[in-house]
């Protein structure tokens, strides 16, 4: 169990002032929006924005994915850092769209800490549910940001009352809203004991702070109408009986989220939270791995990739892995173990994500998320040391739930095929199936949307027209067991066999009932729907 404990007294500055942390949220929340603003504050960007018109800008340079643009869903995860406050922030963006959740689930494992995000109106989605279950998975300290508050909204307790019983949760009240909808003008600061008003004119405008020394303060009725503020005294007081106050140990282990009340178009509230974030969220937690914890104080460099993205620029076929440091202070030209594989790899052009553009990293320190470009070396879940035989553990491959198979359109073009499934399994787009009998492949997705993305690159970046087709099989799982037994159960069920892009043994299947004659007929064998990345 995490404790504050866990967060080294000894790290150096330049460590212990980095925050990376993932916004979590249900589609149309607001994460975009939420994202330029946070962004726009940490100067990164001159205008909000701009992260939507470079985003695009970039993508259609990249052009990797023309279904991105038309349906506007974000199928990529990026990273992008800035600095506000003498803090540095690496904010790791997770695709919105519920198909790409594997993607998201990964991305998860490379922050320290994650944003809700939801819509006053709506309270808690399915969405967010989701996602935060795979953060309390991981322990890991979330922040709620009530966005949307310039409209109209549930009351605050219901809101309130909402998280704390369908996410089982103890939340905390950081802020506290002023006025509803229409009449909302701002909030009331229960850490700092200060106004911050809300300014409907100029969106980008930083709210204006006004500090009280209490609620009855007569500040504060100069600023506020007097039914609003009455009703504020009387809610506040009710709060502060009736909810738990802030507790850091408690935040850090992920049984409380504070809250804060904003509206992140209109740029209110956005500071606090990142106030909150420089000042509560924990800096770079230790990495599990599988023969120890590598802690961010450790001199010698460490990290793990947790995404791989492909063709960003289709001219070159080059990818970029996406590797979270676990420790130490990464310099350009640094020479690091790759310990699948035993071979030594120059990082010779590490890019950082400042905002929307890429940039060159001459170095980064534990807790940086920084890509590395490379031709395919580099795989999920690939640990990159400085000669230590390290395995990060934890980085998950879920069975995928929807299967077909796949033939290339011109049947002499099937080794072709083969080559571009492997990369998309690499990249972690899908899973590929060789079955063990026939010749072709079968493609395995956690989302439907998916079937249709890998379609289009195929297309577009092989040039290889392909037919998806249903197959008998629903299920895949990944086998393991004394070597006998697996060789055993293999050659009973070869109908059924098929090798993932590692070439690991899977086992397809149609029905439950398959799952459970095998478990009868081979008890010693571990059929399993996961498969922790090597
Ligand atoms: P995402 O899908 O979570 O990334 O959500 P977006 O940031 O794209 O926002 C969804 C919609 O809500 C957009 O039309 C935004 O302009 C709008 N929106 C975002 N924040 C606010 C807010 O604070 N108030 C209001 N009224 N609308 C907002």
């Amino acid at each position: 169990m995490l404790d504050q404990g866990h967060i080294s007294p000894h790290l150096p500055p330049e460590i212990a002032r980095r925050r990376t942390f993932a916004i979590i949220s249900h589609p149309d929340a607001g994460k975009t929006t939420l994202t330029e603003k946070l962004l726009l504050y940490g100067g990164a960007i001159q205008m909000a924005g701009q992260v939507r018109a470079k985003g695009e800008a970039r993508r259609t340079r990249s052009d990797f994915m023309k279904m991105e643009q038309e349906r506007g869903i974000s199928v990529s995860a990026s990273a992008m850092s800035f600095e506000h406050e003498g803090h540095w922030f690496n904010l790791v963006d997770t695709p919105g769209h519920e198909d790409f959740s594997e993607d998201t689930y990964r991305t998860l494992t490379a922050v320290d800490a994650a944003v809700m995000v939801i819509d006053g109106a709506k309270g808690v989605e399915s969405q967010t549910r989701k996602l935060f279950e795979v953060c309390r998975l991981r322990d890991m300290p979330i922040l709620t940001f009530c966005n949307k508050m310039d409209r109209e909204s549930r009351d605050t307790f219901e809101i309130i009352d909402e998280i704390q019983e369908s996410l089982a949760i103890d939340v905390a009240p950081a802020s506290w809203p002023i006025g509803k909808g229409r009449d909302f003008i701002g909030c009331y600061d229960l850490i700092y004991d200060r106004l911050a008003l809300m300014d409907r004119a100029d969106r980008n405008v930083r709210a204006q702070a006004v500090q009280l020394d209490g609620l009855d303060d007569p500040r504060a009725a100069e600023h506020v109408p007097a039914d609003l503020l009455a009703e504020l005294r009387e809610e506040v007081e009710m709060a502060r009986g009736l909810l738990p106050a802030f507790d850091r140990k408690a935040f850090l282990e992920g049984t409380l989220t504070p809250i804060w009340f904003g509206s992140a178009i209109n740029s209110f509230g956005v500071q606090e939270l990142m106030r909150g974030l420089a000042q509560y969220a924990p800096p770079p937690r230790p990495c599990p791995a599988a023969s120890r914890e590598v802690r961010p104080e450790e001199p010698a460099v460490t990290g793990f990739v947790f995404k791989v993205q492909a063709n960003m620029d289709p001219k070159h076929r080059d990818r970029v892995a996406f590797l979270r440091l676990c420790s130490g202070h990464f310099r350009r030209g640094m020479k690091l173990r790759h310990v699948r594989s035993g071979k030594t790899m120059t990082i010779a052009n590490p890019v950082l994500f400042m905002a929307a553009e890429r940039e060159l990293a001459d170095d980064a320190w534990a807790g940086d998320i920084i890509g590395v470009p490379n031709h395919g070396q580099l795989r999920i879940g690939d640990a990159l040391t400085e000669g230590e035989e390290l395995r990060f553990t934890g980085i998950p491959a879920f069975a995928p739930e929807l299967l077909q198979s796949v033939r290339a359109g011109d049947p002499m073009k099937a080794k072709h095929l083969e080559k571009a499934l492997t990369q998309f399994a690499e990249e972690g787009a899908a899973k590929l199936f060789k079955p063990a009998v026939g010749s072709g492949f079968i493609v395995g997705v956690v989302g439907a949307l998916q079937f249709e993305v890998l379609a289009s690159r195929i297309e577009q970046e092989y040039g290889l027209p392909v037919r998806l087709e249903p197959t008998q099989f629903n299920g895949a799982r990944w086998i393991s067991g004394p070597r006998e037994a697996v060789e055993a159960f293999i050659k009973a069920n070869r109908g059924h066999m098929a090798y993932d892009h590692d070439g690991d043994p899977v086992y397809m299947t149609r029905m439950q009932w398959d799952l459970d004659r095998a478990a009868r007929d081979h008890p010693e064998v571990r059929l399993s729907a996961v498969k922790e990345t090597h």
